[in-house]
């Protein structure tokens, strides 16, 4: 009987081996807890939340809110866990951390098909099919060995930038045009006159930072400075760097100009171009919303610098999240370029999914981009190559529809329950 190697039983891992196992499938877990620690991971147990105690919002106002749906009716057995050990009564999963990993590890140990084995991977058997879901703080040996099979270095960043939503911004006060190009329609622009651009200056320099961990402090590439970080090294570094008002060829020349640039290929979503920080989420929202095209932009999501080994998804891995160049290794969770919580726990059902299609135990049925979990795996091989960073979900990665402003999301969540219940009959047999 085939049995499928785990490696990593964070919140991926153990959605994969609990997903599989529910499907008769053998699985040997591996993790390197409790012999070796991650510099974020503290507990003996499996499925470890390493900082906020939060899935956040369950309300389906909000894409997480509507990814938690979608696993509840796939029944998530991690989902299920974090409900059982929830905290409070608000809409926002918060849970117990304890109970929660208690909960899943106690799962994961009482069944039948999961073998589990403490001990660090540090080589891949390319003839095994193997999951790997080691997280954002794999282990060195195993990082090289990734780097080995890609023959490419484990993308690993300190700060990215903010996501706004293209339908926020203020359009009047922005121009399109790429530098240096004359017809190029890549970018949107927003320029500001000197006056906003001292008060943006000022707010900038004198806005807070999230603290950095020890670990986390180890690399600040120079090509990648936090925004906050060069603006520090003077007045108008930031006017020679990603803001600097040349190229165009506008009637007015700006004083200063924040490019941004499509995130996804429908241009739902908009990155500030070279604008990755570390400033806490409210001061993002503050400083930012100085740039007047933003004024009233809403953050899709906000910059932020951590630690984070993740592959290049759009190059390395093919839709059903396996390596191109090795069809039986998968990548599961934050290292295939999701990011957050709730999204590691989706993308370790998708990697069953994908490995029981493999094994031809489930028809070869895809998931759409109208579903959060679609849109989730579609992102990882649509988005760009170069410069590729993980993402949570968001409503601008899903199919846009035809419904009135204010009942979009309404209508948009409603279209992906159907679809997921659609799905969930071949998936529950
Ligand atoms: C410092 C930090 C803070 C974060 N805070 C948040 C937050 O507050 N909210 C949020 O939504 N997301 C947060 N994230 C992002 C992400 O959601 C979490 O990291 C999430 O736990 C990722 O899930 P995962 O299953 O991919 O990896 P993990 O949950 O990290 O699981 C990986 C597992 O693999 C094991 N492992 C690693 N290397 C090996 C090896 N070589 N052999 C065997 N086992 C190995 C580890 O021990 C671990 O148990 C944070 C990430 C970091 C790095």
């Amino acid at each position: 009987m085939i049995e499928v190697k785990i490696v990593g039983a964070g919140l991926a891992g153990c959605e994969c081996a609990l997903s599989l196992a529910k499907h008769g499938v053998k699985v040997k877990l591996f993790d390197m807890k409790p012999k070796k620690m991650s510099p974020a991971h503290h507990n003996t147990n499996f499925c470890e939340l390493v900082c906020s105690n939060t899935l956040k919002s369950s309300s389906l106002e909000f894409a997480g809110g509507l990814l938690k749906e979608e696993l509840s009716i796939l029944d998530s057995e991690v989902l299920k866990s974090a409900k059982e050990s929830a905290v409070g009564e608000g809409e926002a999963l918060t849970v117990d951390r304890e109970l929660f990993s208690q909960s899943v590890t106690k799962k994961i140990l009482e069944n039948k098909n999961i073998t589990v084995v403490c001990e660090e991977v540090t080589k891949i058997d390319e003839n095994e099919l193997t999951v790997i879901a080691t997280g954002p703080l794999t282990s060195d040996g195993l990082s090289k060995e990734i780097e080995r099979l890609t023959g490419q270095e484990l993308y690993f960043y300190d700060a990215i930038a903010p996501i706004v939503d293209a339908e926020s911004i203020n359009k009047e006060k922005t121009f399109v045009g790429d530098r240096w190009k004359d017809d190029g329609t890549d970018y949107v622009n927003c320029p500001l006159n000197e006056q906003e651009y001292k008060e943006f200056y000022d707010a900038l320099v004198n806005a807070e930072r999230v603290e950095l961990k020890n670990f986390e402090q180890e690399k600040n590439f120079e090509g990648c400075l936090p925004v906050e970080v060069m603006a520090k090294r003077g007045f108008d570094v930031l006017r020679f760097g990603p803001m600097k008002p040349v190229g165009f060829k506008t009637q007015e020349k700006p004083y200063a100009v924040v490019q941004l640039r499509k995130e996804n290929k429908i241009g739902s979503m908009l990155n500030l171009v070279g604008f990755q920080t570390n400033l806490k989420y409210a001061e993002q929202k503050r400083v930012f919303s100085l740039i007047p095209a933003l004024k009233n932009a809403k953050f899709l999501r906000y910059g932020s610098m951590h630690r984070n080994s993740f592959i290049n998804a759009p190059k390395f891995l093919t839709a059903q999240s396996n390596l191109k160049t090795h069809p039986n290794i998968f990548i599961a969770g934050q290292l295939s370029g999701v990011e957050g919580y709730t999204e590691s726990i989706a993308s370790g059902l998708l990697c069953a999914i994908f490995v029981l299609q493999y094994l031809g135990k489930m028809p070869k049925q895809k998931l759409s981009i109208k579903t959060c979990l679609g849109a989730l795996s579609n992102y990882l091989v649509s988005a760009n190559e170069v410069g590729f960073q993980p993402m949570h979900i968001n409503w601008g990665l899903l199919a846009p529809i035809n419904a009135p402003k204010d009942k979009k999301k309404e209508e948009m969540a409603k279209r992906a329950i159907t679809e997921i219940k659609e799905f969930n009959k071949i998936w529950k047999d």
